[in-house]
């Protein structure tokens, strides 16, 4: 049951018949794990604490520096030098104390994520680091954990999700296979433009809501590729790869 007060703190989103009650008991009764604290990570998490997702999982083991903020809106000019994981915490917990938060200071390694992701129903991608996009697919992959990835670099944005709940593929490295990915930049290295990371991490936070409402997910096993610049928008659909391998698709 929802109390009056979760009633009315999110009533403009209980009122849509694709959500209602049972859309918004999904909601809080989903644990969210989301890698990367940055300017995807920053809009993903202030939607998905505001929409009551239940459990809030943020991992990122960087510091917050002035270059960051830019981009990164969840933290302030005083924040400079603190943990990001911590100082997002403190941030989404103002914005909703009805949730739980569970701040992870430190970098997402393999070992680590593999214990972490049997606790969460669902991860998000947030990272800049195409190594650790690839550590994140295998992981949820073998975990059968579904998970919504982005990128976003200048002006241009990326997003797909995959639902390997049922222990299938295709999957992120049936897309790009690892080994043809080291010389791509990333963010510390190239430019962005701060508004095209609120779009794309907002999308990030929409496809998981809507997952976990049980609604059709656009950017299942699609990747969509978002111009802001132009404001086109275009979808691919995977290739029916053969070799992957993570998924063997
Ligand atoms: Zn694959």
């Amino acid at each position: 049951m929802l109390s009056s007060k979760e009633l009315q703190r999110y009533s403009r989103q209980i009122m849509l018949p694709q959500a209602g009650e049972d859309g918004q008991k999904k909601l809080s009764s989903a644990r969210i794990m989301i890698v990367g604290l940055g300017g995807l990570g920053s809009p993903a998490a202030m939607y998905l604490a505001a929409a009551g997702i239940g459990e809030l999982h943020l991992v990122d083991g960087d510091h917050i520096d002035l270059s960051n903020l830019q981009r990164q809106v969840l933290y302030k000019t005083n924040h400079q030098g603190k943990s990001k994981a911590m100082v997002a915490a403190q941030q989404l917990a103002a914005a909703n104390p009805t949730i739980r938060i569970h701040p992870h200071n430190q970098m997402a390694n393999e070992s680590w994520l593999r214990e972490q992701v049997k606790q969460v129903d669902l991860v998000l991608d947030c990272t800049d680091n195409l190594e650790i996009r690839h550590t994140i697919n295998r992981v949820c992959y073998q975990a059968g954990c579904p998970v919504v990835m982005a990128s976003v670099q200048g002006f241009s944005g990326q997003l797909i999700s995959f639902d390997f709940s049922e222990g299938k593929g295709p999957c992120y490295a049936c897309l790009f296979p690892p080994q043809e990915q080291a010389e791509v930049q990333n963010c510390s290295t190239a430019g962005v433009i701060g508004p095209a990371l609120g779009v794309v991490g907002s999308m990030q936070a929409l496809e998981a809501m809507k997952y976990l409402m049980d609604l059709p997910v656009s950017s299942l096993n699609k990747l969509h590729l978002i111009e802001t610049e132009t404001l086109a928008l275009q979808t691919l659909q995977l290739p029916s790869h053969s070799n992957c391998p993570v998924c063997n698709t």
